[in-house]
């Protein structure tokens, strides 16, 4: 099943991005052993790093999503690419924080004040580079501000992932709201008015199935001209492009005399991959091929 559609309504006003991501968070917070609070501001950040992916113009475009702040999480960071493929990682993924209220995990607090940026990668010379003060930290109001700061778009943005008491998942998912130029102020209206409740989105996800259902159960009281149709419908999901060939590059990278330092003083290095603790053992012998090929140039 699809987990992500992309909607539009039929009188040119908005077009909307929906996803129901609960496997997706769970399989980030399996891989990093999060706390609650861990997994859902790393859970909102690669939903939403998920749907901006999917916005990008270019198949072979990507788009990464940092969080920085002086909070105890520290640094959230996601990638995507345009296909929806997404992994991220939190600095600490042990923080554990008071409740700000029933139910409430107090994202903010982890993430304190900083900034966030968003780079995209769209194959072009330089990339672009778009950063703003954190606003909550709370990430869907922090991007919210970005849309409109860094973009000139006005956007609604949503996130939300609830956890249940046995520490699982029990839903996640995110939407971005983008107003379209030819907007009317009725449209705009009702929109404001749905999206006012978006407050607690897990809370509407969990009255439904699928991303097409919460579409029509947020947009249900949308005039007809307005009402939500599915453009196309779309998967986002884990994946860490990451291999021993990348890591190789990585080890080439670091130059010559930082190389010929690692193999005399340790011998082989070991490098942990941020995305998916994936380890890559490289012995003095692979080292010293290394070593040979950047020598070489
Ligand atoms: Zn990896």
């Amino acid at each position: 099943m699809n987990n992500t559609i992309i909607a539009a309504d039929i009188g040119g006003c908005y077009r909307m991005y929906l996803a129901i991501t609960t496997e997706l968070v769970q399989t980030a917070a399996d891989i990093h052993g999060t706390s609650n609070v861990a997994t859902a501001a790393l859970g909102r950040t690669i939903t939403a790093a998920g749907l901006m992916g999917l916005m990008l113009q270019d198949e072979r475009s990507t788009l990464t999503l940092q969080i920085k702040g002086d909070g105890p999480a520290s640094e959230i960071l996601a990638s995507a690419d345009a296909s929806g493929r997404v992994r991220g990682y939190i600095a600490d993924p042990d923080i554990e924080l008071p409740l700000k209220g029933p139910g409430k995990l107090d994202v903010g607090g982890a993430v304190g004040k900083g900034t966030l940026t968003v780079i995209k990668d769209l194959k072009l010379k330089e990339p672009y580079i778009g950063r703003i003060d954190l606003v909550s930290g709370e990430i869907a109001e922090d991007l919210t501000q970005y849309f409109m700061r860094s973009e000139q778009q006005p956007t609604a943005v949503a996130l939300g992932v609830r956890i249940g008491t046995d520490g699982r998942v029990e839903n996640a998912g995110g939407l971005i709201l983008q107003l379209l130029p030819d907007a009317t102020d009725v449209c705009v209206d009702r929109l404001e008015r749905c999206i006012a409740t978006l407050d607690n989105l897990t809370d509407h996800i969990g009255l439904v199935n699928t991303p097409t259902e919460l579409l029509e159960h947020l947009l249900v009281s949308m005039p007809p001209i307005h009402r939500p149709r599915v453009l196309e419908e779309r998967n986002i999901e884990w994946y860490c492009g990451c291999s021993a060939e990348r890591m190789e590059q990585a080890l080439m990278s670091i130059g010559k005399h930082d190389l010929k330092q690692l193999i005399e003083e340790d011998g082989s290095a070991e490098i942990i991959c941020h995305f998916c603790l994936e380890e890559y053992m490289f012995e003095r012998e692979k080292l010293e091929e290394l070593l040979a090929e950047v020598e070489r140039g």
